[in-house]
Parts: C-alpha cells; structure tokens; sequence
C-alpha cells in the first residue's frame, strides 16, 4: 500500500507527506522521492513475477478525473488516454517538477476558463491557474461519484492547500503508467482492466480507515507509516471471496476507491488483532549508565501503542472504558432554541420603548410539547423551561418579572434581546466531533454521549494484566510460613492497582526462583493477557530469573533508572507481550508501578499518554537531597503542609499505607526546609 506524495524531495529523514510502503509482514519504508518509489515498486513488481507470485498494490489517489474529462482533453473517453498525455508532459525530478505549468496549459486548452485545476502556491503567477478557489469555474464536476460518497474526500483538482490530492494524481498517474509498460501485459489497472494480470493497481484511500488509524499511531509515530501498514495487513487478511466482492465494481470512466460502502469491513480485522509491538520496543540508547526518569518515560511514550482490540458496546455499558474512535454528534445540542426559564416569550423586535403589555396568544409551548404555529408580532407567548420557541419568539422574560391579568403580560422594559433562551447547537453543533478517541468515559462523558444522540459506541478491549510474584521465600498471606519465608504482599496490591486504574487484573498466582517453572507460567499468560507485571527477581543477580529468562527470549532489557525507591526494571517481551518485571521490595514496586507502568498500560490500552497532576505544597519536613537521581517519597497533607513517612526504607510497607500520596523530588540536589514549596501528587491523580 503506497502513500503518494505530489511534491519535492525533502530530505533523508523519515517525515510525513512523503512517500510510504506499507507490505502485510513488514515495516513500513520511507521513500524520500518518486524517483526512487518508482525503482523500489519495479524491483519488487520484477520479484514477484519471477516467484510467479500475484500482487496488489494500492495507491492513494485517484486513477481517473470526473467524467468528460477525458474526452475533452484527449478525444478519447478513456482514463489511460489521459494517464498517456499526462506521461508526455509532466517532467519530475526530486528537487522540481512543472505540475502547476501542466495545469495551467491544461485549464488554458479549455478556452481561458479559470478551470478545471485551482490552486497556485509558486511566487510566480501561472497563466490560467488561479491561486485560490475565489471566482473559478469548473467545466467538470467538482467530484467522481465515488468522491461524493466517501466523506472526507478531496477533490482532484486542487493542487495546493493542506489534504489536497490533486498534485499526487499529476505526479502518480506518469509513475503508474510507466511501470505499466515496463510490464506490458502484466500489470492490470483496475476498475479499468479485466483483473487476469499477475499484478494489480488500485486505487485505495486510507480515509476510509481514519478513526482505527487515529487510534493506533501512538505519540511520535507518522501517520503515513501506520495507515499504509494498517491498509496492507487489512487487505492480506481479507477473505478472497470479500477481497474479489470490494474490486467488483463498474466505473469505466472515473474509476473508484477500493472497499468504498464496505468500511466497516476494513477495519474490523483491525479491531480483532492490533499490530504488535516492536521486538526492539524497550531498547536503550547504547552507551547509558542510569537513565534519567523523563528519559525513560519519552521512550516508553515514543513506543508503545495500543495492543488491545476495539468494540461497540451499549452506551450504558461505556463507563470506565476508553472511547476507540471519536464521537461525532448526530444531533445538535441543544436540538432546537429553548427557553431556559417559566415565562412569557415574543420578538424582542416587536417591543414598544419603556414598560411592556403585550396581549398573549392563546396556548403555550411546553417541553416536548410545542406551540402550534407562529407568534404574531407585539404579542407573548406563555413558555416553559425546556420548551421549544414558537416561530416569531426570539426572546423569553422571566416568570417573577411578569404581571399577569387575562389576557396580557405586563413587564419592565429593558429585556435583552435572546435573553432567557438558549441557541439551537450553543452547546455542540451536530456533526462535531464531541469527545476524542483514547478518552476514559466518565459519567460526565456518558450525559454528553447521549445528549447527541449516541447510543452505542466504540471502546477499546479492556487492557488484561496479569500480575505474577517470584521468589523461593514467598508465601501466600494467611499460610504457614517456615523461617526465612515472608508473605507475599506485591500480589494484592499491584491486582488492586490494576482494578482502579480500570484495567482487568488477571491473577497468574506465584513461582518460585526456578527457571522451568517460570517459563512455563510465561508462556501459558502470554495466551490470555495483553501485559505481565512481575515482582522480584528483576536485577542481575544469580537468582534473578525474571531477567535471567527475558534475556534469554532475546527481547529483554535491563532499565537502569535514576529512581529512588526502584532498582534495575526489566523490561521485555515475551512471545510478543510486554513483561514489566519490577522490584521485589513492595514500595518500590509500588512507586514503579506508579510511574512507569501505569503511563505505559494506559498507551496499551488505548488511552493515550497521561501525566498526574501533582501541586506544590508547603514541606513540613526538612531534608538534603543528592544530586541525579529522582525520588518519590511517601506522603500525606495534614494543617496545610506536606508530612513525609519517617523512614525511606524501601520494606516500610506499613510507610506505604500511612501515604495518600507521594512527594516528587526533582534529579538535581536539592536543601529542603519546611516551608519550602514541594510537588505533592495525590494517589488520585494516578486513578488510585
Ligand atoms: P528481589 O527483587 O527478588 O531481589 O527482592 C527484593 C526484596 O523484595 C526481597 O527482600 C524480597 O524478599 C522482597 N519481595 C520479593 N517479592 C515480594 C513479594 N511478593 N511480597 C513482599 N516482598 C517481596
Ligand atoms: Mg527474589
């Protein structure tokens, strides 16, 4: 699946708006110009067809222009005529190319008409090109009849301004047609030709897959890169039956884009199976001693992405989860003007200077139920909250303000016009987007999905975590327990932290210090979570098999954290999913969790990258801090000032129940004496 790009080279760094390859199997490719795209799609095309393979490519512009075009420009009513007299014309090479001079001579042809191409971003003016769509006039029709169904679409003959497409076209139709004849007979243009070819070009539009692809490029990923990656596996997963159904269409003259009116089938492999993380997600930059906490929370934020897949559920079923696409209002909120008070409405128009009495119509509007008709100027209409205004009511005075006698209502001049009414759509205006995807619904979020209409929508899976204790000298609370045994705190804890965070804590029980027993409980979550937490065993030492095992599996790697209470993490991957093997001392597994994997579950989940909100609090301690390194200490407000736990040892668990929150002190040095402001961050903050 390719992601063309109509203008220049820009440069070795892989960017957006250039030229991406996306193969079911592979990274995606960054290609920095068309020159090269061109060569890389006949070296692989040549592979191919010497392997007897079959092959699909997709391109994201469109293959032919809106019908008659190409009859007015060739004679012919046929899109390779055009793909031929545009290959004679158009000169590219990476630095420059004449596709806006090629569209001036082309609306020039049309008798001076300022149509049908639009859009000149040069210093130089163009004859027949006009800058901006101000005072053009097309001969053609704005859009291909595909192009007005598929919402979003651009339309061909734009060449400049943010999404437009039509440079692509000018620039990808002479590549595609080249490739063709250095393939004669090989490659089939589809909807055009019969699809007998070894190879196929077709015409693909990754807006059809939008909302899934919001949804899985993660923080600093391209854009480009994920939606060619995510069209390219959709496409090889597809049933042949279902792929053969999406190339049956007929459209001979514009052509058509791939699975249009079939979206939800493109993006339901999608949802069932999200692309995997990369072997090398947890790698360090080579070379570095302790990495600093921001450090190694930008590259947990840089890498991971959602692992979980997406559903729609009931709206009532929505709380707590994490919103998988937008959510774009089907109705205005509110849905039509409304009184927001009891009173009397009319046209603020129709009043007379000074006091008021107006005569009042018979009937009223009530909520849900409302006036029949119009209201005749000067006259007043009794309304009730939430009632819609009648026609000829723009303005509604309050029920305490009023006197009223039979058949008229007396009040105070001086009412502001639009007073005591609300705006049809003052809130949200139908077909805005309400909430964003990665949102954690709240009840607050569930009123605003119903005020607009929305009775089901689509969340993300929930995030299973599964969470394991190691260690020869762990036993389960409550137990008999021999000399040199403890019981196993970790375990209780971190399941609960994983239930508030509003995960599912999935409980994968406790090994001992021995290799086989471990790799075999490894392997049997690695079936039924999306994440492991373990604790112990995660330094270098000889009886720490977590690590010893993760390094083994090829995808570990040991996180040497500038932290204070923490040790070494390992970090890994096992059979594809994320292990986070932290601490075995319970206040720094604690304080990892809290810092680490909670940020990273909630990319995994679908959530988005979050940071907790602290406060700066005066001390009600003193303390000297060394330098480089982070500390987190345990912590609660009492009289307006932060007290901290007595102790800092990192076995203190009783530390960590005395603690509503954590103090954070920033990696420098640091004198602290009371008084002095420090950032408190409250469990809350971190959805505890
Ligand atoms: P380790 O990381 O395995 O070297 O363990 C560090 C310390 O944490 C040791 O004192 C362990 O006994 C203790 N520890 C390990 N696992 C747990 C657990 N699940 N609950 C309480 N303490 C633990
Ligand atoms: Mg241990």
């Amino acid at each position: 699946m390719v992601d063309w790009s109509g203008g220049n080279d820009t440069g070795p760094t892989p960017r957006k708006d250039a030229i991406w390859i996306g193969e079911a199997g592979q990274s995606p490719r960054y290609l920095r110009n068309r020159l090269l795209a061109e060569e890389d799609l006949a070296e692989q095309i040549e592979t191919s067809l010497t392997k007897g393979e079959r092959m699909l490519i997709g391109f994201d512009f469109p293959f032919g222009y809106p019908a008659g075009f190409a009859r007015a420009l060739t004679g012919q009513a046929d899109p390779m005529a055009v793909w031929d007299w545009l290959t004679a014309r158009i000169e590219d090479a990476p630095a420059a190319n004449n596709r806006f001079d090629v569209a001036g001579a082309i609306n020039r042809g049309f008798g001076g008409a300022s149509g049908p191409f639009w859009g000149n971003p040069l210093k130089r003016e163009i004859d027949g090109l006009a800058r901006t769509k101000a005072g053009y006039a097309n001969p053609f029709a704005d859009k291909r009849a595909c192009e007005t169904r598929a919402r979003g679409s651009f339309t061909c003959w734009q060449l400049a301004g943010a999404g437009a497409v039509g440079s692509q076209v000018l620039m990808g139709l002479p590549v595609l047609n080249r490739l063709r004849q250095r393939f004669a007979g090989q490659v089939a243009i589809w909807p055009f030709d019969p699809l007998t070819a070894p190879v196929a070009f077709v015409e693909i539009w990754p807006g059809l897959i939008n909302a899934a692809v919001r949804a899985a490029t993660g923080n600093g990923q391209i854009r480009d890169a994920v939606q060619v990656d995510m069209m390219a596996r959709v496409l090889a997963g597809l049933a042949p039956d279902r792929l053969a159904a999406m190339l049956a269409v007929n459209a001979p003259e514009e052509g058509w884009i791939f699975g249009l009116g079939l979206e939800q089938e493109l993006t339901a492999p999608v949802s069932l199976k999200p692309p995997p993380l990369r072997n090398d997600c947890f790698a360090l930059p080579p070379g570095v001693d302790w990495t600093p906490v921001d450090q190694a929370l930008g590259m947990l934020q840089d890498r991971l992405t959602p692992v979980v897949g997406i559903e729609e559920v009931p709206l009532m079923q929505a709380a707590g989860r994490v919103l998988a696409g937008d959510l774009v209002a089907l109705r205005s909120n509110p849905p039509q003007a409304n009184t927001a008070v009891d009173g009397y409405g009319f046209a603020a128009a129709s009043l007379p200077e000074g006091d008021v009495v107006l005569p009042l119509v018979q009937g009223r509007s009530a909520a849900g139920v409302p006036f029949q008709g119009a209201v005749p100027a000067g006259h007043a209409v009794r309304v009730l909250t939430g009632a819609a205004l009648p026609k000829g009511v723009d303005t509604v005075v309050l029920d305490e303000d009023c006197a009223v006698d039979g058949g008229h209502v007396a009040f105070r001049g001086g009412v502001k016009p639009g007073a005591n009414t609300r705006r049809a759509g003052e809130d949200v205006t139908k077909g805005a987007v309400a909430l964003q995807v990665g949102q954690l619904m709240t009840p607050a979020d569930l009123a605003l999905a119903a005020a607009v209409g929305l009775g089901r929508v689509p969340v993300f899976e929930r995030l299973r975590v599964g969470v394991l204790s190691t260690g020869d000298e762990v036993v389960e609370p409550g137990a008999e327990a021999g000399p040199g045994q403890i019981f196993d705190a970790n375990r209780a804890m971190l399941l609960t932290m994983i239930a508030r965070f509003g995960f599912e804590p999935v409980d994968l029980g406790r090994v001992p210090d021995d290799r086989s027993a471990l790799r075999a409980r490894l392997d049997e979550a690695s079936q039924r979570v999306h994440l492991v937490l373990t604790s112990g065993g995660a330094s270098a030492g000889d009886e720490d098999h977590v690590s010893a095992l993760l390094r083994e599996a090829g995808a570990m790697q040991e996180w040497r954290i500038a932290l204070k209470p923490g040790r070494p993490l390992a970090l890994g991957l096992w059979e594809g999913v994320p292990v986070f093997g932290l601490p075995g001392n319970p206040v720094a597994a604690f304080v990892c969790t809290l810092i680490f994997a909670r940020p990273a579950m909630g990319l995994l989940a679908g959530a988005g990258w979050s940071v907790p909100q602290g406060f700066d609090m005066p001390a009600g301690f003193s303390k000297s801090k060394k330098l480089g390194r982070r500390e987190y200490l345990r912590a609660r407000i009492r009289d307006g000032r932060v007290e901290v736990f007595k102790s800092e040892g990192s076995g203190r668990v009783s530390g960590l129940s005395w603690a509503e929150g954590l103090v954070e002190l920033p990696d420098g040095a640091a004198l602290i004496q009371p008084g002095d402001r420090v950032r408190y961050i409250p469990f809350g903050s971190f959805g505890l």
